[in-house]
């Protein structure tokens, strides 16, 4: 039996996601954001927390993991870094399985935003959990990782099937748009910045997206195909594309 995944906002721009698993009921928060948040959504949709998928250490990730524990006795599950901030009870890495009820989820190593960053991939339903690691238009960050460590963490998560529907942790695509259009002249790219400006302007949220429409549009995936844009030869290896690009985007004004 398939997932049923709940989407709010927490915070300026985060998202908070609810996953339960049809058969059994089983409940995970995906990343704690705002545990007060977390809270009102599980009591408004009858649901109570079996365990916390932890992404990242960041505080807009992990802050409400203590909050959360105490108020439900929830399992913590994430990569060894979030004990920089908050309680953690199993460490999970690149390979690893978890279960929530009957809806398993693989563990994917997606360092670079922070160095021990994971995805969480429900294989069965195309369903992906990426954190700060892909975002709709864009990419995470290199806070604590290297330019070729983030593109081969981008890639792994390329590489999943294309309607695989990608939940990341933020509404930052209007901006992403923006950048997007100044490196990228392809039409798909247009008409789909297009779409998410006037989504926004009704005040829909832009996530999830689609492994598909990142990969026809999303300017880091498509690196490859921009080396031109970014002044590099031909022969240049991908992961010096995506670095540029990174770095454009680092000081972008728009
Ligand atoms: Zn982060
Ligand atoms: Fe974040």
């Amino acid at each position: 039996m398939p997932v049923d995944v709940r989407q709010f906002p927490c915070l300026d721009d985060n998202y908070g996601f609810l996953v339960r698993d049809q058969a059994t009921g089983r409940t995970a928060v995906v990343d704690t954001p705002d545990a007060e948040a977390i809270l009102r959504e599980l009591k408004a949709a009858g649901w109570s927390l079996s365990m916390i998928l932890n992404t990242h250490w960041h505080p807009d990730h992990a802050g409400g993991n203590a909050r959360l524990k105490a108020e439900t006795g929830c399992e913590i599950v994430g990569p060894a870094e979030v004990r920089r901030i908050a309680p953690l009870d199993r460490e999970v890495g690149e390979g690893d399985e978890v279960m929530l009820g009957e809806t398993r989820f693989r563990v994917l190593d997606t360092g670079g935003h922070t160095l021990g960053h994971v995805a969480y991939v429900d294989d069965a339903d195309g369903v992906a959990f990426v954190g700060d690691t892909l975002f709709a238009l864009g990419c995470g960050r290199l806070f604590e990782g290297e330019p070729q460590q983030m593109w081969s963490s981008l890639s792994k998560i390329a590489a999943l099937p294309p309607e695989t529907r990608v939940y990341c942790a933020h509404e930052y695509t209007a901006s992403n748009a923006r950048f997007a259009l100044s490196v990228d002249p392809s039409p798909a790219l247009r008409a789909r910045a297009d779409q998410v400006f006037s989504a926004r302007q009704r005040g829909e949220p832009t996530v999830p997206t689609t492994i598909g429409a990142e990969r026809d549009t999303n300017p880091f995936l498509r690196a490859p195909a921009l080396k031109a844009a970014v002044g590099l030869g031909e022969g240049a290896p991908d992961w010096q594309a995506f670095a540029a690009l990174r770095a454009a985007k680092d000081s972008f004004k728009g």
